[in-house]
């Protein structure tokens, strides 16, 4: 409520209210120039996530990625704002707000705080995403509820140590005995390992069906027989934690299946195709970040007595990086919008990845090359952005797996045709 409320004195030029599940809404337009075609609601969220980013984020993201400490309240924080749960219906007590709006979103908190992108996209994408798909109102009630606005979060296992890509080759093993599934593998690389409070994890049920016997069940932590390897030691995305889920014997009620059984894969696919969209924009957001970054900068920065901005080496770094911004931005929303729409966006939803993930590292290069030295020191912002930048071309599908995806779905439709 606080931090929502300090939100308000800050949008100064609109009229914000909350509704009864806590989300804002803008009750006249703001004057946010260059984007004609954003909704009243999306251009309001904008500028209130942009506001909340720069005065809650900004000034703690690059103490958070020394000291790898996840950023709690301020978890806390987008929790109460409801960007937790951005698109779960409200008669789910979500937000019920739409895809292009946890877009931009997700873009403009990832520009204040990479890792708090990250925690706030497996929330909103891999574990509530697929539980708003495919759970019964009775699942919904246990491992939704709480996990919408900050008091517990989520996690999504899939990775395993032997298969990463290759997300149909999974290993790790559920059999019923009984009234009880009995989880047995080692799930890797997952987020949020360490402070989630339930995960969606995936099992094969029936070996011999591969990617087929696949199934995905909700498991709530702790949970005897599943315990957690070392937390990782990442190149970015620091303040996140990342460890290994380890099923010993774990033995869940029958009823945590989520879905059909042998829906494991499609389940996965699907939460991926929408998480892409998340990606992109966290992607833009260090992107972004990484601009204004070099901007400001090369403002102040005196050579040859003149700004740095003046010369035309620097100026050419700072159009192409906007240019790959504003292109992976429509990407992004164009993604989006055909979600929105119940439209098939598995190939658009790829391009905006790789666009954005490509956008964001390409950015941040260019950023610390506009800083020179104080590009290359931790008192600047662009060395944490470059090392932030780089994991978005790997999960959710590496860049390669996201041109896989491009080149399929383009060779079906030309097939088709
Ligand atoms: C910080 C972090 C957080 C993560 N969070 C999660 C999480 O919360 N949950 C989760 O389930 N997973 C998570 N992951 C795992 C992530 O999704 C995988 O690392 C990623 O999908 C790649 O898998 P891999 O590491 O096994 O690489 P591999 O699959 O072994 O790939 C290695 C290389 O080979 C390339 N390659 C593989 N197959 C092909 C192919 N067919 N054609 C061309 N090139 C190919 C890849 O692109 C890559 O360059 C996370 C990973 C990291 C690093």
């Amino acid at each position: 409520m606080a931090a929502f409320r300090s939100l308000r004195k800050i949008a100064t030029n609109s009229v914000i209210t909350r509704n009864k599940n806590g989300i804002f809404e803008a009750a006249r337009c703001i004057s946010t120039a260059g984007f004609p075609g954003l909704s009243e609601t999306h251009q309001m969220l904008w500028k209130t996530c942009r506001d909340f980013a720069d005065k809650e984020l900004v000034p703690v993201a690059g103490q958070n990625d020394k000291d790898c400490s996840f950023p709690k309240e301020q978890v806390k924080m987008l929790g109460e704002m409801g960007l937790l749960c951005v698109d779960i219906s409200e008669e789910d007590g979500g937000t019920g707000l739409d895809y292009l709006a946890y877009a931009i979103a997700m873009e403009e908190v990832s520009r204040g705080c990479a890792s708090a992108g990250c925690i706030m996209s497996v929330n909103n994408s891999l574990y509530l995403g697929p539980i708003k798909m495919y759970a019964n109102p009775e699942q919904k009630e246990r491992f939704m509820k709480p996990f919408l606005h900050g008091d517990k979060v989520g996690c999504f296992a899939l990775s395993e140590p032997g298969n990463g890509s290759d997300a149909g080759a999974a290993s790790t093993t559920a059999r019923l005995e009984g009234d009880e599934w009995v989880l047995n593998g080692t799930k890797s690389w997952i987020t949020n390992g360490y402070e989630s409070e339930a995960t969606v994890v995936f099992a094969t049920t029936d070996k011999s069906k591969k990617h087929k016997g696949i199934s995905a069940f909700l498991v709530p932590k702790p949970t005897p027989g599943l315990s957690l390897g070392k937390k990782e030691d990442k190149l970015g995305i620091r303040a996140t934690s990342t460890c290994n889920l380890i099923f010993d014997d774990c033995r869940i009620p029958k009823e945590n299946l989520l879905g059909e059984p042998g829906f494991g894969f499609k389940i996965a696919m699907k939460t991926l195709d929408a998480g892409r969209i998340g990606i992109a924009a966290q992607g833009l957001g260090i992107a972004q970040a990484s601009l204004e970054c070099a901007i400001d900068y090369a403002q102040k920065r005196m050579a040859f007595n003149e700004p740095i901005s003046k010369q035309q080496m620097i100026q050419e770094k700072l159009a192409n990086m906007e240019v790959q911004i504003e292109s992976a931005r429509l990407l992004t929303w164009k993604a989006a919008m055909l979600k929105d729409a119940g439209k098939p966006y598995t190939k658009d939803a790829a391009m905006a990845k790789l666009a954005a993930s490509e956008a964001a590292t390409f950015c941040a290069h260019q950023a610390i090359q506009t800083l020179g030295g104080m590009g290359y020191v931790t008192s600047m912002p662009a060395e944490r952005l470059y090392r932030d930048a780089r994991i978005t071309e790997i999960y959710e599908g590496t860049s390669e797996i996201q041109r896989l995806v491009i080149a399929g779905q383009l060779l079906k439709e030309y097939a088709a045709h």
